[in-house]
C-alpha cells in the first residue's frame, strides 16, 4: 500500500469510530508521526492530507525543515525533549506535545520569553504511571496547572499520552478515559492561561479505541508509512 492509500484507509477509520462515537470527524486531526521517514515521504503523507506532523528528535527536525519537508501544515514536536535542545525547537513548531517535567517547562519558557513569543504545549500524561515513560502523573496535573499563571510565554492546549501496551480494547478505553475526564477535570477548574482543546492520544494500533473515547488527535507514523527501519 502507498502512503496516499494508507492516510485515505486512515481517514476512512477516523470518520467511522467518530460516527461511532456520536462525533463530528471533523474534530480529530491526523498527525502524521514521521520521525526515521526522510522529507518525500513526509511530503507525500501532506499531499494525502494529514493535518500535521510530529517529530521526535531536534536534529530530525532541522535537517528536514531545511529542506522545506513539511510544507503546507504545521510541524509539532513530538518526543521527549532535552532541556538542552529547546532552543532548536522552541519557536520552530507551532506545539510541543511533550512537556514531561516542570524543569522541561521552565527552560521552554524562558527561550520563549527570549524569543518574545507564546509557545503552545500540550502536558504529557504518564496515564499508566510507568517508569520507563516520562510525563507527569494524573495526580501531580492539577499542581501543575495552577503554577501556570507564572509561565507567560506559555500557552497551555491540552493534553498528551501515551498509554500501556494493552492486548484488548477494553483495558484501551480504560486509559483513554482516565485522560478524557481528567480534561473534563481540568476545564471545569478555568485554570489561567490554560485550555484543553486538544486531547492528543492514540496511535496506528489504537486510534480507533482512542477516537472512542474523545481523542482530538491522533499521531501515526507505522500505519502511513509502514515499519520503521532501525539500522
Ligand atoms: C512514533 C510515535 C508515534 C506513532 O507510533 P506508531 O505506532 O508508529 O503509529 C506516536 N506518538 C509518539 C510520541 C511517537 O514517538
Amino acid at each position: 500500500m502507498s502512503i496516499a492509500e494508507n492516510v485515505a484507509r486512515i481517514k476512512e477509520d477516523i470518520a467511522k469510530a467518530a460516527l461511532a462515537a456520536g462525533r463530528d470527524p471533523s474534530e480529530i486531526l491526523l498527525c502524521a508521526a514521521t520521525k526515521m521517514n526522510d522529507a518525500d515521504a513526509v511530503r507525500e503523507a501532506i499531499r494525502a492530507g494529514v493535518d500535521c506532523c510530529g517529530e521526535n528528535r531536534a536534529q530530525e527536525l532541522t535537517a528536514k525543515q531545511a529542506q522545506n519537508a513539511y510544507d503546507g501544515v504545521p510541524v509539532h514536536f513530538i518526543g521527549h525533549l532535552q532541556t538542552n535542545k529547546v532552543k532548536q525547537v522552541v519557536g520552530k513548531v507551532s506545539l510541543i506535545q511533550s512537556i514531561d517535567s516542570m524543569h522541561l517547562l521552565e527552560a521552554v519558557d524562558k527561550e520563549a520569553a527570549r524569543q518574545g513569543i507564546c509557545q503552545d504545549i500540550l502536558l504529557e500524561i504518564n496515564v499508566g504511571n510507568e517508569e520507563s515513560k516520562s510525563g507527569f502523573s494524573t495526580e501531580q496535573i492539577h499542581q501543575i496547572l495552577s503554577q501556570m499563571e507564572n509561565f507567560s510565554n506559555i500557552c497551555v492546549r491540552g493534553l498528551m499520552a501515551i498509554p500501556p501496551i494493552c492486548q484488548n480494547s477494553t483495558d484501551n478505553h480504560k486509559f483513554f478515559q482516565e485522560i478524557y475526564h481528567l480534561a473534563v477535570d481540568i476545564t471545569a477548574k478555568k485554570y489561567d492561561n490554560v485550555s484543553v482543546d486538544i486531547l492528543s492520544m492514540g496511535m496506528s494500533d489504537d486510534y480507533a479505541d482512542a477516537i472512542a473515547c474523545g481523542s482530538t488527535m491522533i499521531r501515526v507514523g507505522t500505519a502511513i508509512f509502514g515499519a520503521r527501519r532501525y539500522s
